[in-house]
């Protein structure tokens, strides 16, 4: 089964795409963390794109497809993965779309992840992420069990730079401008699964288990 992840920054879509793989093996790809992995170890994909990630703007679609298009070609995807923060603009998902048909390939479902703006804000002011493996807590909701240490592999806990309250305003208006039209899309393509994420989050994953017909 191929699935996108669409939803707000801050949705939790990552938090999603992580028990989707621990619980039904879907690969994950997530083009934040390729970005950031790029950003780390200093590639020229890398110092192109920093700027970008750290005030919170997109990524050109150029650089972007280029990237996903690599991935799947050489990543060993196979044919059970989720796409989480790709497509972000209607471009992408055209050339998305252009590179899946010239492989006989297609998307089964998208999942759309709906949080409300204001819950989103409270939620990214307390994400922590471990700088080693990138595990996330929320402080106070999900801490770690000692103060800035990761529970998994004690790596150091800090907040993204994007997460910081003008740049997650500015990547909520990029979202509604840019990203959110691709609701319309794929609804038109008769694609999008619906998910209110604003609950408990195991109630989230029954749902969205049903919905997809998992398990
Ligand atoms: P995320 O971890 O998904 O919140 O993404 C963090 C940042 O990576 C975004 O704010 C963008 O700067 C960049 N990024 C991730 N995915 C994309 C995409 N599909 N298109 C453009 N930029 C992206």
């Amino acid at each position: 089964m191929r699935i996108i992840l669409l939803g707000p920054p801050g949705s939790g879509k990552g938090t999603i795409a992580d028990e989707l793989h621990e619980r039904f093996s879907f690969v994950h790809v997530s083009t934040g963390d390729l970005f950031r992995s790029n950003i780390k170890n200093q590639t020229p994909l890398g110092l192109e794109i920093r700027s970008y990630m750290e005030a919170g703007s997109l990524v050109p679609d150029e650089l972007t497809i280029r990237l996903v298009e690599d991935v799947m070609t050489n990543g060993n995807l196979g044919d059970h993965f989720l796409l989480d923060g790709f497509p972000r603009t209607v471009r992408q998902a055209e050339l998305f779309d252009q590179f899946l048909t010239s492989r006989s390939e297609k998307i089964d479902a998208v999942v759309h992840v709906y949080v409300p703006d204001d819950l989103i804000k409270e939620r990214l002011r307390g994400r922590r992420v471990c700088l080693n493996c990138g595990k996330t807590y929320h402080v106070p909701a999900h801490p770690p069990e000692y103060a800035d240490v990761c529970n998994a592999c004690t790596g150091l806990l800090i907040q993204r730079k994007d997460d910081n309250a003008d740049v997650v305003a500015h990547r909520l208006e990029i979202y509604h401008k840019e990203t959110a039209p691709l609701v319309d899309y794929y609804q038109k393509r008769g694609l999008i699964v619906d998910i209110d994420n604003s609950g408990k989050f195991a109630d989230v994953m029954l749902d969205l288990s049903a919905k997809l017909k998992l398990g």
